[in-house]
């Protein structure tokens, strides 16, 4: 009988992390560049003894340092371990209402599986015919909205004044805007927190921070909503970010000069990688991520997936409406996008 007691959910599939480190990775939006030297120095330096004791609750040392580079207060920030454990908080916290929430059809593939987890009914905006998300689609009676931007996996990113219509035309919904890319190139709402009281801006250090592996993600929002998700988290697991992670993210945040000079590699890899794919043929979507959104010219997305994959090369492929005919590839170095286009150019030229 216990098996008609299970809690029945589909997961959320992440992409392949071979074990093989002779890949050349560009399937998760990974940073290529390693994380601070002062992350290291944590690592190395590392007093074990304080292990035996649990870590802060609070989290304050992490907290602090956030709120102090976007110039918000302590109250303003929660923290979890990466974005995806935090927006779980977040669909817990604020999505109980009993109407649907929203989010674009072509999105995060992980926020219908937390609809489903959490019984939270939902339900998708189409992209319009330029897979752009349309603002008056989220105008329209709800329990919460969500929506990333930029928008995954398009990399396609919106402005300030479409997010103002949103949260104009919300007030009595939380709204979040998952900025889990924005640091390659678009416009933050962090400066409507202010503002707007129901505006929750979540972020990671697993893009742009080179910290995917340690997992950091948080929420800023007004004090009233983020004492709300501390809430829901005590209640959950006290201490869900260990001594070790909490020190090595408040080394992240700190190295400002570091980020910027990654984030900046990255940004005119990106703009490279797209003209050389576009001399190839391949159409490319306009993307303020770390990662192009491309339609092969000459061969299907599911045999170039599969080509590519048999030379090392790891890249993304979604088998569902509207992507089937699309890879996304992430920013890796300049010599990792070489090696892309080269392959690139020997199989295109072997089908032809
Ligand atoms: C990568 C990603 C996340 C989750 O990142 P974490 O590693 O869990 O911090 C959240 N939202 C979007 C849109 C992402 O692409």
């Amino acid at each position: 009988m216990w098996r008609q007691y299970i809690r029945k959910v589909e997961p959320y599939t992440p992409g392949e992390q071979p074990d093989s480190d002779n890949v050349i990775k560009l399937n998760t939006n990974e940073n290529p560049y390693p994380p601070c030297e002062g992350v290291k120095r944590v690592l190395s330096t590392f007093d074990t003894d304080t292990l035996r004791k649990y870590p802060d609750p609070n989290v304050k040392a992490l907290r602090t340092a956030i709120a102090d580079y976007y110039n918000l207060s302590m109250e303003n920030v929660f923290v979890g371990v990466g974005s995806d454990d935090v927006i779980a908080m977040c669909y817990m916290t604020f999505f109980n209402s009993p109407k649907p929430i929203l989010f674009p059809d072509i999105t995060y593939s992980f926020y219908d599986v937390w609809a489903d987890e959490f019984r939270v009914p939902y339900k998708t905006k189409a992209l319009d015919d330029e897979y752009r998300i349309v603002a008056s689609d989220y105008a329209e009676d709800n329990g919460g909205i969500i929506i990333p931007n930029p928008n995954a996996p398009t990399g396609i990113a919106e402005g300030k004044d479409f997010f103002t219509e949103i949260l104009n035309n919300n007030p009595d919904s939380i709204v979040i805007i998952d900025e889990a890319y924005v640091d390659f190139g678009a416009e933050s709402v962090i400066d409507l927190i202010g503002e707007y009281e129901n505006l929750i801006v979540v972020r990671t250090f697993s893009k742009s921070r080179s910290l995917a592996g340690s997992r950091i993600g948080f929420a800023l929002g007004n004090a009233e909503a983020v004492r709300a998700l501390h809430d829901v988290k005590y209640s959950f697991n006290s201490y869900t970010m260990d001594r070790i992670t909490i020190e090595l993210g408040v080394e992240a945040i700190k190295d400002d000069e570091y980020f910027r000079e990654c984030v900046s590699k990255i940004i005119c890899t990106k703009k490279q990688t797209q003209d050389s794919l576009r001399n190839l043929g391949f159409e490319v979507f306009e993307s303020a991520a770390n990662f192009l959104l491309v339609k092969p010219k000459g061969i299907s997305a599911e045999e170039l997936y599969t080509q590519l994959k048999n030379r090392g090369i790891f890249v993304r492929y979604f088998n569902k409406p509207r992507l089937s005919d699309y890879l996304r590839i992430t920013i890796g170095t300049d010599e990792e996008m070489d090696k892309l286009t080269e392959a690139l150019q020997s199989i295109l030229e072997a089908v032809q």
